[in-house]
């Protein structure tokens, strides 16, 4: 019988490529993230170490058996949406890197660590979110038109107007009222 070693983790085996542990973590990480087999292969082999395997972002040793742990086992694409470039990292770093590729996620990361020591708003610099489905300005320079930007153009016709607050007042409500007295007729 021809002993090969695991491709993982190099200890002997009389049949297949992986041992029994290395097969059972590749399956499920196969069927988590149905990526490349031979990229899952190559990210075990990377994340390997005194028996171990590791987080790729944070060097902390992976819980492999339970699923609830933040630290479990998972598959990272490092690029959104590239099967075969792949990291094992723990489960809740892999929650918060989300779609950003690698170097977003650490300019991310940065820049929120940066945000909570003083206080400033974020300042997301070149980060834009380019794996979401719509593009995201990093830097958030507007959240869509403001209040003055609608309001404007009506401030501005009053203003125009020379009309006194109180007669604005009044001809809002005599509108209203028009308005109210439509609804009626065109309900009756
Ligand atoms: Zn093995």
């Amino acid at each position: 019988m021809d002993i090969v070693p695991c491709e993982v983790c190099d200890s002997p085996i009389n049949r297949g490529k992986r041992c029994r542990q290395c097969a059972a973590i590749h399956d499920a990480l196969s069927a988590d993230s149905r990526s490349d087999v031979t990229a899952i292969t190559a990210a075990m082999r990377n994340s390997l170490r005194d028996g171990l395997f590791w987080c790729y972002y944070t060097g902390l040793p992976l819980v492999l058996d339970d699923s609830g742990s933040p630290y479990y086992r998972s598959i990272d694409h490092r690029t959104p949406g590239d099967r075969r470039d792949l990291v094992l990292c723990c489960l809740f770093v892999n929650e918060m890197k989300g779609d950003l590729d690698e170097a977003e996620f650490r300019s991310a990361i940065r820049a929120l660590a940066a945000c909570f020591e003083t206080g400033q708003p974020l300042n997301l610099g070149e980060v834009r979110f380019q794996y979401r489905k719509r593009n995201w300005l990093g830097n958030r320079r507007s959240c869509g038109p403001t209040l003055k930007g609608i309001s404007g153009p009506i401030v501005q016709e009053f203003v125009r107007s020379g009309m006194t607050d109180d007669e604005l007042g009044g001809l809002l409500e005599e509108a209203k009222l028009a308005m109210r007295a439509e609804h009626r007729d065109g309900a009756g």
